[in-house]
């Protein structure tokens, strides 16, 4: 049984158990132990902070775990970042009092900054030649500069409205954080085969997200332009319709071009345009 890690509770965990049940792996975790197995995969899963992830990974208690980038490397454990996941998505920031004026991080000299990431704020602090005191805290970060422990902090952000209520702005972004499943590298072979079967599942999901079924249907005077602006896995898939002179028009589209190619088909005249979600895609 390949043994993985996942947050007991918080912002990574319906995701996770969310991309594992994409995976075709269900938990039995119904009413919340620290332990469940799959009902039809050979993985067990554990339930823990994910500050803790990154050293039972390392430790192998846990053979694989998710946990957020910002936790994995203020950990500074030697893991293998297997696959990026694509949720959890914020960034590790520093941020002032509204009414600081800010130009530079060389501003930063000589402020208390309240953090819970202080191995990752050093090494900012360092590469920048930047003389602060760190004052680590675990927790209620945002509120440091409010009671007067600290001049700043160093604090995960999504939306940035937690800092605009606590009175703050954000100035450095010091580190771009999404979900991640962590591992080791000396496995064994059974588990190393599991890992890659996730793996290949995971893929298939994640290249799925990123892509839409797109039919369509095109005057046959069209079709040339048509397929050549619509790659598809190989190359559209191009059916005569009932009516003459018509034909249906089937292809993959990726998410970043979603919006120009429509744009286009329009203008080269198709009709009916049906877009629809992709489930699982393996190349
Ligand atoms: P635990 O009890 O497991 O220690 P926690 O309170 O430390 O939980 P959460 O707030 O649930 O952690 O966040 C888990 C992870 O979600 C973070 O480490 C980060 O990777 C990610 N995340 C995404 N957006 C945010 C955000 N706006 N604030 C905090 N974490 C975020
Ligand atoms: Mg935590």
């Amino acid at each position: 049984m390949l043994k993985i890690a996942v947050q007991k509770s918080g912002r990574l965990y319906d995701h996770s158990l969310h991309l594992l049940n994409e995976c075709g792996i269900e938990l039995n975790n119904g009413n919340r132990q620290l332990k469940a197995g799959a009902l039809d995969y050979p993985l067990e899963a554990y339930f823990l902070r994910d500050d803790d992830i990154p050293q039972y990974v390392y430790d192998g208690v846990a053979d694989v775990g998710i946990a957020g980038e910002n936790v994995v490397f203020e950990k500074k454990r030697e893991l293998q970042i297997l696959s990026k996941l694509g949720f959890g998505r914020c960034r590790l920031s520093i941020a002032v009092p509204k009414a600081m004026s800010y130009t530079s991080c060389q501003d930063l000299n000589g402020l208390k900054i309240a953090t819970s990431y202080s191995n990752l704020l050093q090494k900012f602090l360092d590469e920048n030649n930047i003389n602060a005191e760190i004052h680590e805290i675990s927790g209620s970060v945002e509120i440091a500069p409010g009671i007067g422990l600290a001049e700043a902090i160093c604090d995960l952000v999504s939306s940035g409205s937690t800092l605009v209520t606590n009175g703050l702005k954000e100035v450095e972004i010091i580190l771009r954080s999404e979900a991640v499943l962590v591992g080791r590298d000396n496995l064994s072979g059974e588990k190393q085969s599991i890992l890659s079967n996730l793996l290949m599942r995971i893929e298939a999901v994640k290249t799925a997200r990123h892509n839409k079924y797109i039919m369509l249907n095109a005057p046959n005077d069209q079709l040339k332009e048509i397929a050549s602006i619509l790659p598809g896995m190989k190359s559209p898939t191009i059916v005569p319709l009932a009516e003459s002179g018509w034909s249906s028009v089937q292809s993959v589209v990726n998410e970043n071009d979603f919006w120009s190619i429509i744009e286009k088909l329009k203008s080269l005249k198709a009709e009916g345009i049906i877009v629809m979600p992709i489930e699982k895609m393996i190349l």
